[in-house]
């Protein structure tokens, strides 16, 4: 409680999901965010007011699109002006589509590369400048287990994964001497809103009881404790790192 007052916080992707329960988990923790992404402005609304009164913190939301690199620029932007600082970077936002390689639609490879990888060099290259001049910074990129392993019918996806595991390895050796972590989290299967959309209750327990070492789907909450705590003074010798929290569903190449 409280490890992250002062603090300043940018999440993509936040409006709902996974990326929501980080913002959270913040605010939780005594930082202000910005929370960033689409969906219906009433329920942004909620959701933003609703981290104020739940956290007495500030939040803001930056309806940056995440294929558009000047928009990125802009939510890093306003976080300094609104907040003086961005301090925390949890690069989060991401999308997926699932098609044999020779029918992959070019749109879709595109959008996919954008929102997955380059969206995070956008966000970082953004975001140094003012952690260097602080000597202080924490950059938390969200890959997959498919940023580890391969899937079929998934090449966008796993390329822009797998993407993300080698910027986050750069941008930790170029910033090491400044104060500032970047590390990676793979995560496994985690009940999110995506999840609910795309697969039945009855194939999440098929991938629960067959795929799953621990014999089921992770929270969010359980990835939101990890990132708050790779964003505190204490991880401060954690650096270049890839932690996935998947419960071992990496040995699987699904
Ligand atoms: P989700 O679909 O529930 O949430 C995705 C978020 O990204 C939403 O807030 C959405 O508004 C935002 N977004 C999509 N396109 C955007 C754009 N162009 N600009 C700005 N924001 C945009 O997905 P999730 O399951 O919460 O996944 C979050 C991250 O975790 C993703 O990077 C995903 O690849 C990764 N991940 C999820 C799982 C899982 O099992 N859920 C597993 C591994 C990795």
């Amino acid at each position: 409680m409280g490890t992250l007052k002062g603090k300043n916080a940018v999440v993509t992707g936040s409006t709902s999901g996974i990326g929501l329960a980080y913002a959270r988990a913040f605010a939780r923790a005594g930082a202000n965010v910005v929370i960033n992404g689409m969906g219906v402005p009433a329920d942004i609304e909620r959701e933003r007011s609703g981290i104020e009164t739940d956290f007495k913190v500030r939040a803001v939301h930056s309806p940056a699109d995440m294929t558009k690199p000047a928009e990125i620029a802009e939510m890093i932007a306003l976080g300094e002006k609104t907040f003086g600082s961005v301090d925390i970077l949890v690069n989060n936002a991401g999308i997926q589509f699932v098609a044999p390689i020779e029918e992959f639609p070019i749109e879709k490879w595109d959008a996919i590369i954008a929102i997955n990888l380059s969206s995070a060099f956008h966000a970082i290259r953004a975001a140094v400048p003012g952690m260097k001049k602080r000597k202080w910074g924490r950059i938390i990129n969200i890959a997959s287990a498919h940023g580890l392993v391969a899937s079929q019918y998934k090449a966008a996806y796993v390329a822009a994964k797998h993407g993300v595991l080698g910027l986050t390895k750069v941008v930790a050796l170029e910033t090491a001497t400044h104060g500032i972590t970047v590390n990676c989290i793979p995560p496994g299967r985690i009940m999110s809103e995506q999840i609910r959309r795309n697969y039945t209750p009855q194939y999440r327990q098929w991938q629960a009881d067959n795929e799953i070492p621990v014999g089921r789907y992770g929270e969010p909450e359980e990835l939101a404790d990890l990132v708050v705590f790779l964003a505190s003074p204490r991880a401060g010798y954690i650096n270049g790192a890839v932690i996935p929290v998947d419960g071992g569903l990496r040995r699987y190449q699904f």
